[in-house]
């Protein structure tokens, strides 16, 4: 289980997403400022907007399972856990062309099944090291810090209450940069 990487680098990340009208938002704030991210997204959102998830490789930046639903994982049975890593893992695949590496189970939530899971698909399980405010990520954010923001609501569509993070994307850039960090991917920082 993964929560930091190392390096004077930082990896941003979004969860929940995509979400029209806010995930092309944020691409067009990253394309901008020259920043790669990595997204993981709900399997079912991304199914409904396959377009985003192609801008999203074409951009540069990494697309991760963050599962079908967003269920909470462990309080599934294994052959359940295993179809929602897959079904998204299939909706990535289908809109890109490439699997998913890296499983960010949502809410956190990893208990052996979830993790024996990961396993079984060759997946590695990440969770994140800061999330917050702008304010908060700058001052708490170290050296390869992997950083938890939001692009959409679990992919009911209507972005709800976590979606304002990805408005702070541009101070979270300008605080970051200003201490010095690199921004880099998830595959980038695991293998640094
Ligand atoms: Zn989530």
């Amino acid at each position: 289980m993964i929560t930091q990487g190392v390096g004077h680098v930082v990896a941003l990340t979004f969860d929940d997403g995509p979400t029209p009208g806010v995930t092309d938002r944020l691409l067009d704030v990253l394309e901008h400022e020259h920043v790669h991210a990595t997204f993981f997204v709900v399997g079912r959102a991304a199914r409904s907007d396959p377009g985003m998830l192609r801008r999203m490789a074409a951009d540069g930046d990494e697309i991760e399972d963050h599962s079908e639903t967003h269920a909470h994982l462990n309080a599934l049975l294994p052959a359940a856990i295993d179809h929602e890593i897959a079904a998204a893992d299939a909706a990535i695949a289908a809109a890109t062309g490439r699997h998913a590496h890296l499983l960010r189970p949502p809410f956190g939530a990893r208990n052996a099944a979830v993790l024996d899971a990961a396993q079984r698909r060759g997946m590695r399980v990440v969770l994140w090291s800061v999330t917050g405010r702008a304010g908060e990520i700058s001052s708490h954010a170290g050296e390869g810090a992997i950083v938890l923001l939001h692009d959409g609501d679990r992919g009911r569509g209507d972005a709800g209450e976590l979606a304002y993070q990805a408005a702070d994307v541009p101070q979270v850039i300008a605080m970051l940069r200003a201490r010095g960090f690199r921004f880099v991917t998830l595959a980038e920082l695991l293998h640094s």
